[in-house]
């Protein structure tokens, strides 16, 4: 890996020589990411996207990593009150979280926004790929810093813009603030609704009073949070974005008390607490009179925020899913049973390979639907974006909590002990299908993006596209069946949209599946394509195939049963990401 001293990506990885994942550099490793990139970064920015992300990839994979085990037996913690009894309401870290945050504040997207560098949405989301590989609880502080500072620039009074927006963007890590979003109250999380935090309007300013029940990164200096001014219509029309700065215009502590820290299964890395706003100087980010106007209203505001948080969930999933593979593929090249290496097992075999695929198809979507968040105008894309977003989030979660979980059975019984790598990656993970909206609540939002916006229109002609893309006869078999598979969508979608509501609900699951692992074999059909164009080698053709065989081929007479021997025969160079000949691809899926 290494030429005259310059680390370069791997050509071949060789799990049986790595010790431990921790140490190695994580980006260099990952050859699947780097061909994201090639995809998705401009030309004229590849080359400093790839130093950016070597030296990143160092990072996650070596001391954020390492503190990252040491920060989850070492919590934040409350000091509630100070020696005089006064509520100071503050989170004390350990040093290794500061070091950590420090580093993201540094060396993340923001400092290199600081020093002049462009972060494409694609950038942005490969650092949080990695990161979630080692922390993912500090995702949740950035993702969420990211996202207040996108409503302060927009929305921000005069004057409260240029005293908060400084720190959200600080190029020194000691003037800077995080973001955060308070918005699930005791009563509920998806059904927002039945908020019940009062604004009220005193002289030009508003005051809040009211209780939020989940707040992460709850020591943050800007929190954007949802409250129903005095007289506003009930339901959801009635609530506005507010911008609630932890300390006061005149410098002082502002009314935000953190009445104690939940004690949580996994993500320990980010503190979140319960908190009373009392008396709590806001400033509104949308409009607190105009109900009619949809855009302006709280609920819509916050919610365009809710969708960059939502595909930051899916890639943090994502990021689990691969952490997860690369402990189990290092293990199983050590760890020997019945005279051989795990991985010469053909169950395990294919346990790997089917890692493999799921990660290269949540990859596929996830950064797909990164490569569209900035491009407004197109209402196509919007409405692509649109639909990709909860896709994306259903299978990024899910497949987090799925590999970490099967990692913790690659390692046997040392996979459950917290001295291995695996269990807290398995703790971490069950988080994401609950951040930023419930698996259910997601399945209705791809509904949602059906009914209101039309948005399958956009996604079944994007899977066309990749279909029409693929011309290799080595894709052939791979095609047809998801071409069949994309005539069954479009059947689902009609009978959908004649369904009676309940009916559709109790769908919506089934549905959001099949579209979420359709437009994924879509997209590695693509990048199979590009692959054997470019390179020659048939290997993206051959994990498309297996996912395809996996995951849409259900019709299969035997269910899959078959002679069928290329996870065993192509098990290395899929696995260690190596050519693969096209002619060695069976005839058949
Ligand atoms: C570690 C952690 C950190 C969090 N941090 C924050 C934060 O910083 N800010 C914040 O605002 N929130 C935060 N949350 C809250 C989170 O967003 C909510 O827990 C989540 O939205 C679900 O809301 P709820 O807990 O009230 O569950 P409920 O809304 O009560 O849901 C309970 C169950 O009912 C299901 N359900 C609800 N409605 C429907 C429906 N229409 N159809 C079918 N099923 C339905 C849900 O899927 C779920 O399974 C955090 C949560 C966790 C676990």
């Amino acid at each position: 890996m290494t030429t005259e001293g310059k680390m370069t990506r791997a050509e071949s990885i060789d799990y049986s020589t790595m010790d431990a994942a921790i140490g190695q550099n994580w980006y260099l490793t990952d050859p699947n990411l780097g061909t994201v990139m090639d995809k998705y970064i401009a030309k004229d920015e590849r080359q400093s996207a790839e130093d950016t992300l070597t030296r990143w990839g160092e990072l996650c994979g070596g001391p954020i990593a390492s503190r990252a085990e040491v920060i989850d037996r070492n919590p934040p913690r409350l000091d509630r009150y100070d020696e005089w009894g006064n509520d100071v309401s503050t989170i004390v870290h350990h040093p290794e979280a500061i070091a950590t945050k420090r580093d993201i504040w540094e060396e993340g997207p923001i400092g290199l926004a600081n020093s002049g560098r462009k972060v494409p949405t694609v950038l942005g989301s490969a650092f949080t790929y990695l990161l979630s590989q080692s922390d993912t609880g500090m995702v949740c502080s950035t993702g969420m810093t990211g996202g207040v500072e996108a409503l302060v620039d927009k929305f921000a009074p005069p004057g409260v813009r240029e005293r908060v927006l400084p720190h959200l963007q600080s190029p020194t890590f000691a003037d800077s603030w995080d973001g955060a979003m308070f918005m699930t109250e005791l009563r509920g999380g998806s059904d927002l609704a039945s908020s019940e935090t009062i604004a009220t309007q005193v002289g030009d300013g508003w005051i809040l009073n009211g209780d939020k029940w989940f707040c992460s990164n709850v020591d943050a200096g800007a929190i954007a949070t949802l409250a129903r001014p005095e007289g506003a219509d009930a339901g959801l029309r009635g609530l506005t974005l507010f911008l609630v700065p932890a300390l006061k215009s005149d410098g002082s502590r502002n009314g935000v008390h953190i009445k104690r820290l939940k004690d949580k299964l996994g993500t320990k890395s980010v503190p979140t607490g319960e908190i009373d706003f009392v008396d709590a100087e806001a400033f509104p980010l949308s409009n607190p009179k105009s109900a009619s106007d949809s855009e302006a209203r709280g609920l819509n505001r916050m919610m365009s925020m809710v969708n960059g948080s939502r595909l930051g969930v899916a890639t943090m999933g994502l990021g689990i899913m691969r952490r997860s593979f690369f402990e189990s593929a290092i293990y199983a090249a050590h760890r020997t049973a019945f005279g051989k290496r795990l991985d010469e097992l053909p169950l395990m075999r294919e346990t790997l390979v089917r890692m493999v695929a799921a990660i290269e198809g949540v990859s596929a979507i996830v950064f797909e639907t990164a490569s569209l968040v900035s491009a407004t105008g197109d209402e196509s894309a919007r409405r692509l974006y649109r639909i990709l977003v909860p896709l994306s989030k259903l299978r990024g979660a899910r497949g987090g909590l799925e590999l970490a979980s099967q990692a913790v059975e690659v390692f046997g019984g040392n996979g459950y002990i917290e001295n291995w790598p695996t269990a807290r990656q398995l703790r971490d993970a069950q988080c994401h299908t609950i951040w930023e909206g419930t698996e259910n609540i997601i399945c209705l939002d791809v509904l949602r993006s059906m009914v209101k916006d039309s948005a399958h229109d956009a996604l079944l002609d994007r899977i066309d596209a990749a279909l029409d893309a693929a011309t290799h006869p080595a894709l052939a078999p791979t095609k047809d069946v998801i071409a069949e598979a994309r005539r069954d969508a479009q059947e689902v979608i009609a009978f959908l949209g004649r369904a009676d509501d309940d009916v559709r609900q109790l769908h919506a699951r089934r549905a959001g599946t099949l579209l979420s692992d359709l437009a994924q074999a879509a997209l590695l059909l693509e990048a199979a394509q590009e692959e054997l164009d470019s390179t020659g080698s048939a290997r993206k053709a051959a994990v498309t195939r297996f996912f395809v065989r996996d995951r849409l081929a259900a019709g299969h007479p035997l269910r899959g049963i078959d002679e069928d021997r290329s996870v065993l025969d192509l098990f290395e160079p899929i696995t260690r990401y190596a050519p693969i000949d096209p002619n060695v691809l069976p005839s058949g899926v």
